[in-house]
């Protein structure tokens, strides 16, 4: 195919680097203009098409109708600050606690994955009255100034081991495929995590919860160990401290499996952190909890988020819910995502570059190792193959702390011949050199 370029007259992409900030990137170096999206398909202006392999925020497709007519109709309406009395807030509080286990009866909407972790983490200081809180290195939670603190990937937050305040503890990344333990190693991980949390206690910084993704996302998808997130939140809980889980990327029907991440592992979590696939696109984020939880956040003065939760989010997250359930979407995951991991698997025997297919549903990592003993990370093949990958009209990002990881997140609408598409244009790319 050819390689995407800018048509001459179009200063788009200059433009955007004078006026934005320098750190706000963009994907690739030559990026296509992207005009329409549809179910898992992106357009560009010069009416390429591509397959949007890692588009996790457009959880239902792109333009879905009947997400575009809900938030339509309700911006004909009324829009307005979450202040104002409207009945729609709490139907859809009471849908998205619905999806959660019994006891999760108060919810908290915001507009970002940033701002519910950075609310989830406030609250459990603010309901045990205690600074300190533990986080797994090699994370991504958010930009603000609470979630940023712990944010450990070297990807993400490079300056994160200098900048780190004080009130942050963290424990090992719990990877079972190139951590300090693997295989059936990783059960070491747990205890060892519950040592820093029982060492923290003993010299009195009790912790007042500790954060994490319930699959380990940011890495790829790596499932955490099993047992891992009981005999944490166990240890957390023994000290008065609450657990604190990030769906931001993994929740919400994506594994296919479960609906949440915690799930997996068996476990249930105190405080439960979610945004990108619950909007759809459109930004809104939620934290939930128990009331006994929620109402402690009142010694720290109120909570408001003007936007979070407004009459026309409210519309939208309960169309996207609307989505997920009547078009089937978790299963879809199971089956198609099910079936594109059992292709990867099969590439991964022709292909020694790869090095493991980590996931569920659709939720997947394709690791790239130069050698499966050393696991040495394979990091400019990786940026190379996302290239080729796209002049295949295929849109494919790396992820991890050495970007060596496909991140495999495509919309939940997504078919099982588009996935075929993706995985015979990732054999032609591995197969033809790159
Ligand atoms: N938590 C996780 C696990 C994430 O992946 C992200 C975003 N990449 C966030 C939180 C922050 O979400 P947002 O970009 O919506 O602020």
């Amino acid at each position: 195919g050819l390689p995407p370029t800018a048509p001459a007259h179009d200063d788009s992409l200059q433009r955007r680097h004078e006026v934005l900030a320098e750190v706000q990137e963009h994907y690739y170096g030559v990026p296509p203009r992207i005009e329409r999206g549809w179910r898992e398909l992106l357009i560009d202006v010069e009416g390429r098409v591509y397959l949007d392999m890692v588009n996790n925020v457009a959880s239902v497709g792109h333009a879905h109708p009947h997400v575009v007519a809900a938030g339509s109709r309700q911006m004909h309406l009324l829009n307005t600050n979450s202040r104002f009395h409207y009945r729609a807030i709490a139907d859809y509080a009471d849908r998205i606690a619905a999806t959660l286990p019994d006891g999760f009866d108060t919810v908290f909407f915001v507009n970002s994955g940033s701002e519910a972790t950075d609310l989830a983490i406030r609250l459990a200081m603010a309901a045990t009255g205690r600074p300190d809180i533990v986080a797994m290195r090699e994370a991504y939670h958010g930009w603000t100034y609470a979630s940023d603190a712990v944010s450990t990937s070297i990807a993400d937050n490079p300056f994160a081991l200098e900048t780190r305040p004080e009130w942050v503890h963290t424990v090992d990344a719990a990877n079972s495929y190139r951590g300090r333990h693997r295989g059936a190693d990783a059960v070491r991980y747990a205890p060892e995590a519950v040592a820093v949390i029982d060492g923290l206690a003993a010299s009195g910084r009790r912790p007042a919860g500790m954060i994490a993704e319930t699959y380990f996302g940011n890495a790829g998808g790596v499932a955490l160990p099993d047992g891992y997130l009981r005999e944490v939140y166990a240890a957390v809980r023994r000290h008065g401290g609450l657990a604190i889980a990030d769906e931001v990327q993994v929740g919400y029907g994506r594994l296919g499996e479960w609906f949440w991440g915690f799930q997996q592992q068996d476990a249930v979590p105190d405080i439960v952190a979610v945004a990108k696939s619950i909007g759809g696109g459109h930004p809104l984020g939620a934290v939930i909890t128990r009331r006994e939880i929620g109402d402690r956040y009142r010694t720290q003065g109120y909570f408001f988020s003007s936007t979070g939760g407004s009459p026309v989010s409210s519309a939208i997250g309960m169309a996207v819910l609307d989505v997920i359930e009547q078009e089937g979407l978790q299963e879809n995951a199971r089956v198609v995502g099910g079936h594109l991991q059992r292709r990867l698997e099969e590439l991964g025997e022709r292909h020694d570059l790869v090095g493991a297919v980590h996931g569920s549903g659709l939720y997947l990592g394709l690791e790239f190792v130069r050698d499966r003993e050393t696991l040495e990370p394979a990091t400019t093949e990786t940026a190379a193959i996302c290239n080729r990958l796209l002049e295949r009209g295929v849109i494919m990002q790396p992820t991890g702390d050495f970007q060596n990881v496909l991140k495999i997140k495509p919309p939940l609408v997504i078919t099982r011949a588009s996935v075929d598409v993706f995985v015979d244009a990732l054999d032609r790319v591995l197969s033809t050199g790159f």
